[in-house]
């Protein structure tokens, strides 16, 4: 028993320290880490360039408020602007904090030119955040199950279908922005058309309305680009980064081109740590290792030899439905529910992680090498090949075990 709020089934390991693609456990077992703290740590675990810097910045200065300039910040935010091609940008301290501050954004656009009634196309199996507003966008019925009622002003609508988008807006004059991911994470890793992405892009600029893309698991270079969208040529009025910006170090971020650049003023959003040195120090890091050691080509190749890999080794064994992906971004979806993967890739030292019940996430860091790659394909496969060809699913005989020890 612990004191923690009963939240999180977690897995039965706890691990001490880490080395680039690796991890160790408290017994000194090491494992390959397909996950990297949920798409957090790109530039893999203790990598020396980062951890000097945010030592430097240790010694020197965590946290003093926004009350004053902070350089760190500025430096950030001028590299981000530079990277996107976008202008300004809010500093919070996670995802959902820098899609809050997204979707005030939006109301106080609404209020300005007095749509106060403003609404925001959000897609089904869209995951944005766990506060009550991000909730209300998120497309996940489990998540949102005991919250309601949740803040208004969201319509949803088919992922990668441009129609459906088209008909509410020709339809609902209040509605102001459009919202989507160009590869849905947590809903099973679906990658929306490019064309659907331009499309959009056209939409909305014939209509004045904002497209807003949340590249909170996508961006910082893990599809291949600094961010996914960039793979469609496009550039978005509002985006929001958090989870590979900081390596860690928690970050948020709400970035603003065209008509979302100055719509707030002082006083209309804040927040005590979010832009703090240390924070901004970790965004600077982590963009200068990502550029300088190559990771976004490397994202590509690795990405591909794991695909390729996965396909390969389980063609022709029924019940893998399709693999699918971009860069380091990659789900294998399986014909049944397979959360019991988990476990079993744990026990052959591969950390992995299922989501949306039928699909296998893997999100490697970075600098996953090419040993590395053909590493996951060879301990994940046989564990997949094992789980679809079992004469009884092993919850039906964890069932019956359970029967005989009754
Ligand atoms: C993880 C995630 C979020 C939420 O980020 P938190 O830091 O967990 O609040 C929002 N959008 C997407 C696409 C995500 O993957």
């Amino acid at each position: 028993m612990t004191h923690l709020m009963n939240t999180y089934n977690r897995l039965p390991v706890a691990f001490t320290h880490g080395k680039g693609a690796c991890l160790y456990d408290e017994h000194g077992n090491e494992y390959l880490d397909a996950l990297a703290g949920i798409a957090v740590n790109g530039v893999g675990h203790a990598h020396p360039k980062l951890t000097a810097a945010l030592t430097d910045q240790v010694n020197r200065l965590i946290h003093t408020s926004n009350v004053y300039r902070v350089r760190e910040q500025e430096l950030l935010a001028d590299r981000i602007c530079q990277l996107s091609g976008m202008q300004e940008v809010f500093f919070g301290n996670s995802g959902s904090e820098a899609n809050e501050a997204a979707l005030k954004l939006v109301r106080m656009l609404g209020h300005k030119r007095g749509q106060p009634e403003a609404q925001t196309i959000v897609m089904e199996r869209a995951w944005h955040g766990r506060t009550l507003a991000t909730l209300a966008a998120t497309g996940s019925d489990k998540a949102r199950k005991g919250f309601e009622p949740f803040p208004t002003g969201f319509i949803q609508v088919p992922y990668n279908d441009i129609a459906a988008v088209k008909r509410i807006v020709d339809s609902d004059r209040r509605v102001l922005a459009v919202w989507l991911e160009v590869l849905q994470g947590e809903g099973g890793i679906y990658v929306a058309d490019l064309d659907y992405v331009k499309a959009l892009r056209r939409l909305c600029d014939e209509r004045g309305l904002l497209l807003m893309i949340d590249e909170i698991q996508s961006g910082i270079g893990r599809t291949g680009k600094w961010f996914a969208h960039q793979w469609a040529d496009i550039r978005p009025d509002v985006m929001t980064l958090a989870k590979g910006l900081g390596s860690g170090v928690p970050i948020g971020a709400c970035v603003a081109a065209g008509a979302a650049v100055g719509v707030f003023g002082p006083g209309n959003h804040g927040t005590t740590f979010g832009g703090n040195p240390l924070a901004m120090r970790a965004g600077i890091e982590t963009l200068a290792i990502i550029e300088s050691d190559g990771l976004m080509a490397n994202a590509v190749a690795q990405g591909s030899r794991i695909i390729e890999g996965i396909k390969r080794a389980l063609n022709g064994v029924s019940g893998v439905v399709q693999v699918r992906g971009m860069g380091l971004m990659i789900g294998i979806e399986l014909d049944r529910p397979c959360n019991e993967l988990v476990r079993r890739a744990l026990a052959r030292g591969l950390l992995i992680n299922v989501t949306h019940d039928t699909v296998i996430r893997l999100l490697p860091p970075l600098i996953l090498s090419a040993e590395e790659a053909l590493m996951i394909v060879d301990r994940l496969a046989p564990v997949i090949r094992t789980f679809l060809t079992a004469p009884l699913p092993a919850s039906a005989n964890l069932d019956n075990a359970d029967q005989k020890a009754a």
